[in-house]
């Protein structure tokens, strides 16, 4: 291996799990997501087989492995058509928030299931009022005696319906007015108080967003995890994991759409000749092939990095991973759309539904303009915006 290729572990890591998506497929995936149905087969398998949790800690059920890997493995589930929002989310965010600060108790009860797929956990930060701006949420949570009282409402929620917790950011009432204090807390999908409804969105996917209504939920003391007034620290852990699987589910999605324009290219003849041996189709797809090779180098350097302890480094890197891979994928649908005709705008070639996911990337998790703020405020050290 050289410093610029991945170890032969990780390759074939990415060649197994490509092979396992391979069994279900983009037409798999849509024909769920069009009937209402969910992945939950694919979802266990990969679990079952270990690459689901393999970035959680062994002695939690988990593979003990880096974000490098969960993130090979959301990429190239995407790079066969079938990308999961959820593995952004559960093991990804919610596993490593835990991992990292929960107690004991707290990582033997959440984290076998997480690295599994029997216990997957859903994230809820983004609220209708606050938006971006997450300093503002306005879920509350009060101390009653024993237990925590939590209001409010969040929005965008991915795959509660599929999940049996949800890892709910919330603020300690006294802080409201004060400087926020975000803390976490583990809401099971069931609890009393706790209703969702799902958002109609234009995605076809069978993962949905939802509104989520927290109602005077009461949970145990212990549903808190990591510290009370441990404050950004905690939730900031989950963000970098966050920002290069967003960037992997791009990059995967990306090569899928361009690996698609590329085959119909070399088939499809109108004149002498096929179309791919056109410049006009030929260059934007080599441009795609370029930009998402780009991306896939700063989203593996990335994660290189936060796998070895450089949360700060990681940062720079993961957002710019994450907005790189966000915009290659949406030109390569673009492109993909463009090299299929009115093919490209059909059920049957799949390739129209790849524009409204691709596009999600550039709004969720972090939008672009936000990693344009940070990377013009700490990388090129200009005035905060906002
Ligand atoms: C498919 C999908 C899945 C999601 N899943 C989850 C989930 O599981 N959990 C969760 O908590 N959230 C989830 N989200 C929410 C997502 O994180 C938010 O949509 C995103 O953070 C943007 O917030 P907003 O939609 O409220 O947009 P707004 O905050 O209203 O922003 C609107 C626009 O204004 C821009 N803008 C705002 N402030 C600034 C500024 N200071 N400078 C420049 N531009 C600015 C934004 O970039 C954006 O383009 C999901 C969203 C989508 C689309």
């Amino acid at each position: 291996m050289s410093s610029y290729t991945e170890s032969e572990e990780r390759q074939a890591l990415r060649r197994e799990v490509a092979k396992l998506a391979g069994k279900y497929g983009r037409e798999w995936f849509t024909e769920r997501a069009r009937s209402g149905e969910k992945t939950t087969e694919l979802w266990l398998e990969i679990g079952r087989h270990g690459y689901l949790g393999i970035n959680i800690p062994e002695e939690y059920g988990g593979g003990g492995g880096g974000i490098g890997d969960i993130a090979a493995v959301c990429e190239e589930l995407a790079a066969q058509g079938c990308p999961l929002l959820l593995m952004v989310v559960s093991p990804a965010i919610c596993g490593t928030i835990i991992a990292r600060y929960g107690t004991d108790e707290q990582k033997r009860r959440w984290l076998p299931g997480i690295a599994d797929g029997t216990g997957t956990m859903a994230f809820a930060i983004t609220e209708p009022d606050a938006g971006t701006n997450t300093h503002n949420i306005s879920t509350t949570a009060r101390r009653e005696g024993e237990a925590w009282v939590v209001n409010g409402r969040k929005i965008y929620i991915s795959g509660v319906d599929e999940s049996d917790n949800v890892l709910v950011v919330a603020r300690t009432e006294d802080a409201r007015t004060g400087k926020v204090k975000p803390v976490l807390f583990v809401v099971p999908t069931d609890a009393a108080g706790l209703e969702y409804r799902p958002i109609a969105m234009e995605i076809v996917s069978p993962e949905q967003q939802f509104q989520v209504f927290l109602d005077d939920v009461r949970l145990p003391v212990d549903a808190l995890v990591g510290d009370e007034d441990g404050g950004l620290v905690q939730l900031f852990a989950g963000l970098n994991p966050e920002r290069i699987m967003a960037a992997s589910f791009s990059t995967g999605l990306a090569r899928f759409a361009l690996e698609k324009a590329a085959a119909y290219a070399t088939e499809r003849t109108v004149f002498h000749g096929p179309i791919g041996a056109h410049q006009a189709i030929a260059h934007p797809l080599a441009q795609s092939k370029i930009e998402i090779e780009l991306a896939r180098l700063m989203t593996q350097k990335a994660a290189a990095l936060y796998d070895a302890g450089d949360d700060m480094g990681a940062g720079e890197a993961a957002n710019m991973a994450k907005y790189a891979a966000a915009e290659a994928a949406c030109d390569a649908a673009d492109r993909a759309v463009q090299t299929h005709g009115g093919n490209g705008i059909t059920q049957e070639y799949g390739m129209a539904g790849l524009l409204v996911a691709t596009r999600a990337g550039r709004i969720a998790p972090v939008s672009r303009e936000m990693i344009l703020n940070f990377v013009a405020m700490h990388s090129l050290g200009l005035p905060k915006s906002y």
